[in-house]
């Protein structure tokens, strides 16, 4: 609840309800850093599909400062290394829908897209279409993501 009065938290808003729930395979996040943090996609394109989030409920990055916008490349950063390890991912997706035009899906929230790929992987845009093959369960990934994310901080 300390989140709530230092954040703002908004109501309805995906990110900052996840944010007011205890870390686990319910809300998804891997991982809490000073100014943002990094949440699972509960409908990933891909295995491993992470979202890194500022706390701050802004629609778009001009509205970040300077330490936010620093921890978000850096939490971005870790983000890659951690995909990497994971799964072998040489390739990743890396960005932002902001606005509703360019498909954000939560449009009050910035928050930026990771995603490891593979040869052989059908393009960005088209992994966005209905059909989607998930092999791994979302909360062994979950876990397994976690852990490794914790192993690094330590
Ligand atoms: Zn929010």
């Amino acid at each position: 609840m300390e989140y709530v009065e230092k954040h703002g938290e908004q109501e309805g808003c995906f990110f900052c309800e996840n944010l007011a729930l205890p870390d686990g395979p319910e809300n998804l996040i891997l991982h809490r850093g000073e100014h943002a943090f990094v949440i699972l996609n509960r409908y990933p394109y891909t295995n491993g599909h992470m979202m890194v989030v500022p706390y701050a409920h802004q629609p778009s990055l001009e509205m970040l400062d300077g330490p936010v916008l620093a921890e978000l490349m850096q939490l971005l950063v870790e983000a890659l290394s951690v995909l990497r390890q994971a799964y072998g991912a040489a390739s990743f997706n890396v960005g932002a829908n902001i606005g509703k035009a360019a498909g954000a899906g939560v449009v009050d929230h910035v928050h930026l897209h990771v995603l490891p790929r593979w040869p052989g992987d059908t393009n960005f845009m088209a992994t966005t279409a209905e059909v989607r093959v998930i092999p791994e369960d979302l909360k062994d990934t979950f876990e397994r993501l976690r852990a490794l994310w914790t192993e690094r901080r330590q």
